[in-house]
């Protein structure tokens, strides 16, 4: 049963969750309209309440809000718009229909003023400041043309002295709401700049954790809690990943010869270039110094670590890491290791440090594969 319910709703309102509300919206005040149409049709013109002709204007007014409307917003058409419910034409439409009803027809005068409000209510919920102050006027405005014209013209039971009195109460109570929606509006447009703001000082301060200031690379918390995601997926499909641990060759000297600046230069050049080589599903860090820490998931194979050292070590040949100093050439030693069954993240890293060291050893420059047990180092 609420599953038949709810394919009826999704069906008459759609499923996008933004334009529900507005989509419901139109449909009641289609419904609204059409109760009034069968209404008239059945009961209003052929008593004689109003006349034919005039019926057939009130019938015409509301064919657009009844047939139109709600079909546009329900299919789509308006979804780029500004105001993709129809809101605010749909408030002045209403109010058109309403003034006029309420000037031609006097049994109906006290259900359009109620109306009247009703509409505003349930419209002011979904406009911006600035429309609900153009629309309260407007709607006053409307008011105030009825309370001119039947005051200088004669108006089916109109007696201006008490519609005076009526009009301007109602125009009141009108203005009553615009001011009290304009400042709910107001509210909301600031609640969602704040939010706004909110959202986009998160992500800064997301990027700021998540990345080196230096080289703009990974900082090393976040390797941290990559590693952490990495090896709980590994624990549960077990399939393995792999680490290698990068650490630039006599970087010492650079920074001695050069200056630390010209260090910092060479680690961000260094930055750049292994963003450039690897691939997007692998990730690199910078682990601390001139250390460079690259999780490669959901990987096993030796080979995919000496790729990547490969094609990172020619990339760092193909490039002057320093303008001013092309013969400045960087290299780095690596060590690689995977992920064992069981094993844990820092028996893991202490196999790729130990790597790193013997490929230090054996005159750097070079990549050497974990042992699968810590050996002695
Ligand atoms: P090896 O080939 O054995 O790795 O020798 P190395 O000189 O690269 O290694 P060592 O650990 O002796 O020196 C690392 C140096 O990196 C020491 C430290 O001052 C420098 N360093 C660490 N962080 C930074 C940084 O952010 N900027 C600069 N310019 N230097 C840094
Ligand atoms: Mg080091
Ligand atoms: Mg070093």
């Amino acid at each position: 049963m609420s599953h038949t319910s709810s394919r009826l709703s999704d069906w008459l309102l759609g499923t996008d969750p933004r334009m529900r509300d507005r989509t419901f919206l139109c449909l009641l005040a289609a419904l609204v309209y059409l109760c009034w149409a069968v209404l008239m049709l059945t009961f209003t013109i052929p008593k004689g309440r109003v006349s034919a002709e005039l019926g057939s204007v009130f019938l015409t007014l509301m064919f657009p809000a009844i047939f139109v409307t709600y079909p546009l917003v329900r299919m789509g058409a308006t979804r780029h718009l500004k105001d993709p419910g129809l809101v605010a034409p749909q408030i002045l439409w209403g109010g058109m229909i309403a003034s006029l009803g309420y000037a031609t027809v006097p049994t109906a005068r006290a259900p359009l003023l109620l109306s009247l409000g009703l509409i505003l209510v349930f419209g002011f919920i979904n406009l911006s400041s600035r429309v609900v102050v153009f629309i309260g006027a407007a709607l006053i405005g409307m008011l105030m043309c009825v309370l001119l014209v039947g005051t200088f013209t004669p108006l089916p039971q109109f007696n201006p002295a008490s519609q005076l009195v009526k009009l301007l109460t109602a125009a009141f109570i009108l203005g009553l709401i615009t001011v009290q929606s304009r400042k709910f509006a107001k509210l909301r447009e600031r609640v969602a700049i704040e939010r706004r703001q909110l959202a986009a000082a998160q992500r800064e301060l997301e990027h700021v954790t998540h990345h080196d200031g230096l080289t703009g690379l990974f900082s090393r918390p976040y390797l941290h809690s990559l590693l952490e995601q990495e090896h709980r997926r590994a624990l549960l499909s077990g399939r393995s990943f792999g680490v290698i641990l990068i650490d630039l060759d006599h970087f010492k000297a650079i920074n001695d010869q050069h200056g630390h600046q010209v260090g910092d230069a060479v680690l961000m050049a260094f930055g750049r270039v292994a963003r450039e080589a690897l691939r997007e599903t692998d990730w690199i860090g910078r682990w601390g110094g001139e250390e460079f820490l690259v999780l490669l998931p959901d990987a096993d194979a030796k080979t995919q670590a000496q790729q990547i050292i490969e094609r990172l070590r020619l990339a760092l040949t193909q490039t002057t890491a320093v303008e001013t100093l092309p013969d400045l050439h960087i290299t780095f030693s690596a060590g690689y290791a995977f992920w064992q069954s069981q094993e844990r993240i820092e028996h893991l890293l202490e196999r790729a440090d130990r790597a790193l060291y013997a490929a230090k050893r054996a005159g750097r420059n070079c990549a050497v594969a974990a042992q699968t047990e810590l050996d002695p180092a």
